[in-house]
């Protein structure tokens, strides 16, 4: 696997294999590695000759600054996990190759409408500014043919959905399915900082999502709603929010459709604020 820290490097190293024919697929990520990223790089490595690895922390998607501080950094580790999968190189950029303007200066300005003011929007303001700036910046350095992003960060990949037509960027965008642990827990570097009590719950949050799918034509969706609420409180959770919405578009529901729903939640053990989704297929 080679590394390269720069984007001019990385840029010389893929204009070869763009000139060979060889299909590039990108796999942005910001480290900390676990098996659900590796499940993306294998399926990158399924469909595309080349495969990327970006690892950015990208400090102007986090509206919380301590989260930034304590996000997990095991760049030995990765470098492990990425070569054992087969990535061909790695991207690892420092902050200053990637905001050379700043991370403070006026960045570019996204209109994400209504996927933006929803749901993960509302909880973290600017999140998906920081999100479109960063993946924005990396599209244009890979160029990608195919762009490999997690169901697990469900209105992310509306949003980089609404980017690529935004900004005519041609990669395709596969979603790829969230990969859990034994418990039902949807793997996540943040996982790493939940100490042993709260990993033992940490899983009610996959179970309030399942329960909301099973019954989701059987109970209102407000009785629905807060009883999922109070299961996450039973078990120890804060919850920020927990939705039933259109799939297609996150408009959030009061009554089942036909179509496809996705139930959505955020919610705090402590300090450590997890996200998960399930999507509920048409009947
Ligand atoms: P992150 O490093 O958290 O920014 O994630 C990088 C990519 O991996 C994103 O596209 C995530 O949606 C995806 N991802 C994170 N967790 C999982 C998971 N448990 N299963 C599948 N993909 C995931």
């Amino acid at each position: 696997m080679y590394l390269f820290k720069e984007i001019a490097r990385l840029q010389e190293a893929l204009e070869q294999e763009k000139t060979a024919g060889r299909r590039i697929g990108f796999v942005p990520t910001m480290g900390a590695l676990h098996e659900g990223h590796i499940s993306l790089i294998r399926t990158a490595r399924s469909v595309s000759d080349i495969v990327v690895c970006s690892i950015f922390v990208n400090p102007t998607q986090f509206n919380d600054p301590k989260d930034f501080e304590l996000y997990p950094v095991t760049i030995k580790e990765d470098i492990l996990k990425l070569t054992g999968a087969g990535t061909d190189i790695l991207f690892l950029p420092s902050v200053n190759e990637m905001y050379p303007e700043g991370v403070n200066a006026k960045h570019r300005y996204y209109d994400f409408g209504y996927l933006e003011t929803v749901l993960e929007g509302a909880y973290r303001p600017n999140h998906f500014q920081g999100v479109g700036v960063i993946v924005h910046k990396l599209l244009e350095a890979v160029q990608p043919d195919d762009l490999f992003m997690g169901q697990k960060d469900y209105q992310q990949c509306m949003i980089i959905k609404r980017l690529l037509e935004l900004t005519a960027i041609p990669s395709k965008l596969h979603i790829c399915p969230t990969l859990r642990e034994e418990d039902g827990l949807a793997m996540s570097s943040r996982n790493m900082r939940l100490d042993p009590r709260a990993r033992q719950i940490a899983a009610q949050i996959s179970q309030t999502l399942r329960y909301v799918k099973q019954n989701v034509r059987s109970i209102p969706f407000p009785d629905l709603k807060q009883n999922a609420a109070k299961q996450l409180q039973n078990a120890g959770y804060q919850v920020d929010y927990i939705e039933i919405a259109n799939a297609d578009d996150l408009a959030l529901l009061n009554e089942p459709v036909a179509g496809e729903m996705v139930a959505l939640a955020a919610a705090k053990l402590g300090e450590i604020r997890l996200i998960d989704n399930m999507i509920i297929a048409k009947p």
